[in-house]
């Protein structure tokens, strides 16, 4: 019989209640000492482990904790730290460490992107000519400790070579093998001394497997892993995949590692495993319970799937797993109090996630009888979640069925409705924006917090809401911005906001994930039918724009964002219910319009971070993508202006989808990734306008004048002054109120000095 045994993959940072990015916060301002930070997230860390040995979880990760990022912790591990930190060899200390993260006064911040298709940002590793050491075995810190303080055999989790290299930036293509070869002396130490040290299971994670990477690089990798077998033969490797299935499937599975870790949520899994087998002599480490959703899975689905997936697979070992690490879901439902109980009954955070998998193992193991009451509890949950009365909406439905392309399209072209724009809104050349959120200062946040709680009135509040937009309108017209924004203080999270007020959305108390840093995020449920009964954002934009005779303008998420930052249901097509939220949006738009804004932006920051892992997979998503864009923007009069807002994205392969858009504007961040983005819109002649963020809003630096007058010329070599917008990367809400003045400052300083270059 096989045996089978469950296994964790990585588990939240953060804390039932965040209590992990409170720390790092007073750390960072200097409220706590270091040694305070340690003892915090140490306790935090401890605790984590000891609630997954309590769930009964068989393989526990250790070392997927962070201070920051996992992805910089493997650069400070590895001593891949940029030159101007002025690093000097050893274990790296935290205050370098965060400015690598942050950013200090000397030195800028590395840059952030996203991780694969989630909503995770990790710090972009800089190799440059560093010879890479080994600074610290972190792996093995985390599993001595587990062992020693909680009695758990840990099972060290460590993020690939191949994965690693191909994260990083500063070198070339054709250096990868070089580059790749001065990281594995260090790999091989470092999994020596685990063995030594008794670890037996360690997982390594190299999800770039799940996209299109050359045979080349899988045949260097062989050897990799041949030589990591050859240097520590007695550990178990598993070399663990997720967020798609394995591209060179028949290649890797032939990898010298002792267990595979392959995802059975997203990509085709099954089928490869069906058709090409699995090698009798590995173990299968099955991620079944999807890492990346919040959904309660069906048991008797699981079974059936793990079935099907034992019969294929052969092999005398079966590990049953999350697709991938938690990281990317909330703690736990426990601390859910709120929620109607029908939509509660369709969930599972991490926590309840690992008690399905502990439930499936039994199952698998013992026969399905094992666990009766426990199938019948599931089952009776999630009936009760289906039919849930406000799921279902037969309007939505019909109107989603009646859509076509004529129902997206503008009703002249760009370079005809622009002129009437530009009569309509006489702006400067180089005109000045920000990108929507204005400071959220801790009175902002507190007062909400009160209203929340029931401790001030909804009058109270929005009175509130109203003095921080007249503040803010004056203080955006001294300085003399020609298109201002209300601020969104009335906003926590661009999505959550919507998700409060969208019909079929629910919203969670404490269902934060970790996006970047110690910012985490409340991604909204989508549990329904999206549909809108009354405006969301047309009292606080309509109250702005009476304040002032500058253009003040609208602010939405769009669909595909509010869709890909939120944890939609599945029992339809995603595209289904991506076009549900844009004809909702469709309608705040009109209402703004209709309210007399002339000009309404709809971010699309997630719209790029969904793409598919597998590049066969993009048109699709592409389209769909824009046809949603375009369905939520379209019906607007051509002098209304559209524009759009997107952040920490490489705009090399999309970049049709971005002008098919047809939005009249767009905003892109461009400062933190160092020019790359400008690069893009010189080898293609891009027509409507654009504002490349021209400073840095993610550090809390004020850039000078000189440095952003610099920004700005660097790309007006590439796009006509006509056509170019200035304005800060992203929204300003992290900021404090006098970084925002000073930088706003600088920046309609340097746009003026260039105007009047021209
Ligand atoms: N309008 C949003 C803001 O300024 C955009 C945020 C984002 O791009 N992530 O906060
Ligand atoms: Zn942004």
């Amino acid at each position: 019989m096989t045996n089978i045994i469950s296994s964790n993959l990585g588990y939240p940072r953060i804390g039932e209640k965040r209590e992990w990015k409170r720390s790092l916060e007073r750390y960072w301002n200097k409220q706590i000492s270091e040694k305070e930070l340690l003892e915090q997230t140490d306790a935090i860390r401890l605790a984590n482990l000891k609630k997954q040995k309590e769930l009964g979880v068989d393989l526990i990760p250790v070392g997927d904790f962070s201070l920051y990022d996992h992805v910089l912790d493997t650069s400070a591990m590895f001593g891949i730290i940029p030159d101007r930190f002025n690093y000097n060899g050893g274990k790296v200390d935290l205050e370098t460490y965060f400015a690598i993260a942050r950013g200090r006064k000397d030195a800028v911040a590395s840059e952030m992107t996203k991780w694969f298709n989630t909503n995770y940002h990790y710090i972009v590793p800089e190799l440059e000519n560093q010879k890479p050491t080994l600074t610290e075995n972190r792996p093995l810190a985390f599993y001595k400790e587990a062992k020693e303080k909680l009695g758990i055999n840990g099972k060290p989790v460590i993020l690939g070579p191949i994965t690693y290299l191909k994260l990083s930036k500063g070198y070339e293509e054709k250096d990868f093998s070089a580059r790749l070869q001065e990281f594995i002396p260090l790999y091989i130490q470092l999994l020596k001394e685990l063995e030594e040290a008794g670890a037996s299971w360690v997982q390594i994670d190299e999800p770039i497997f799940g996209t299109n990477v050359s045979k080349e690089v899988i045949l260097e990798a062989k050897q990799v892993y041949e030589q990591f077998k050859q240097a520590a033969p007695k550990l178990k490797l598993i070399l663990q995949t997720y967020f798609e299935h394995i591209i060179h499937y028949k290649e890797i599975v032939e990898f010298p590692v002792h267990a595979i870790g392959l995802d059975f949520v997203f990509g085709d899994s099954l089928e490869l495993i069906r058709q090409y087998g699995f090698p009798e002599d590995k173990v299968l480490a099955a991620g079944v319970i999807n890492g990346r959703n919040v959904w309660r899975a069906n048991l008797e689905d699981k079974i059936s799937q793990l079935e099907l997936i034992q019969q294929y697979s052969k092999g005398n070992q079966l590990i049953i797993q999350p697709s991938s690490s938690l990281l990317h879901v909330p703690v736990t439902i426990k601390s859910e109090v709120k929620l109607d109980s029908d939509v509660k009954d369709g969930l599972a955070f991490a926590d309840e996630k690992l008690e399905e998998i502990v439930l499936l193992t039994k199952g698998l193991h013992s026969g399905k009888d094992s666990i009766k009451t426990e199938r019948k509890a599931n089952k009776n949950a999630l009936d009760r979640f289906s039919n849930s009365t406000n799921r279902n909406n037969k309007q939505v439905q019909d109107a989603i069925n009646k859509l076509d392309a004529s129902d997206a399209t503008r009703s002249l072209p760009f370079n005809e409705r622009i002129k009437k724009q530009h009569q309509e809104l006489n702006l400067p050349l180089l005109p000045t924006t920000t990108i929507g959120s204005l400071p959220q200062t801790t009175e902002v946040r507190k007062t909400r917090t009160k209203w929340r709680k029931g401790e001030i009135t909804t009058a109270q509040y929005e009175h509130f809401v109203k003095d921080n937009i007249e503040k803010w309108i004056h203080i955006q017209e001294e300085l003399g911005l020609d298109v201002l924004v209300h601020g969104e203080f009335e906003r926590t999270d661009m999505v959550e906001y919507f998700g409060e007020k969208l019909n079929g959305f629910g919203v969670t108390e404490y269902g934060w994930v970790q996006s970047y840093g110690s910012r985490c995020v409340k991604p909204p449920l989508i549990f329904g039918d999206v549909s809108l009964d009354q405006s969301m954002t047309v009292k606080e934009s309509v109250f702005a724009q009476s304040l002032t005779d500058k253009p003040v303008k609208g602010m939405l998420t769009g669909p595909v964002t509010i869709l890909n930052w939120s944890f939609a249901h599945d029992d339809v097509s995603r595209y289904t219910v991506q076009n549900q939220i844009a004809l909702a949006l469709r309608k705040e738009v009109e209402s703004l319009e209709e309210n007399g804004i002339k000009i309404i932006q709809v971010d699309e920051p997630a719209l790029r971070e969904g793409l598919p892992l597998d590049e066969n997979k993009w048109k699709d998503y592409l389209d769909a993508a824009v046809y949603a864009f375009q369905l939520a923007t379209s019906s607007v009069k051509d002098v209304t202006q559209i524009h759009t807002h997107m952040c920490y994205s490489e705009f090399k392969n999309i970049y049709d989808a971005i002008d098919g858009l047809d939005a009249d504007v767009i905003s892109i961040e461009t400062s933190r990734s160092h020019g790359e983005i400008v690069s893009t819109f010189e080898e293609n002649t891009y027509a409507k306008e654009i504002g490349l963020g021209v400073y840095d809003i993610h550090s809390p630096r004020v850039p000078d004048k000189e440095e952003i007058k610099q920004n700005i010329n660097r790309a007006l070599q590439t796009i006509p002054k006509e056509q170019f917008w200035i304005n800060p990367d992203c929204g300003l809400k992290t900021r404090s109120e006098a970084e925002t003045i000073g930088a706003l400052k600088a920046m309609i300083q340097a746009a003026k000095e260039i105007r009047e270059e021209q």
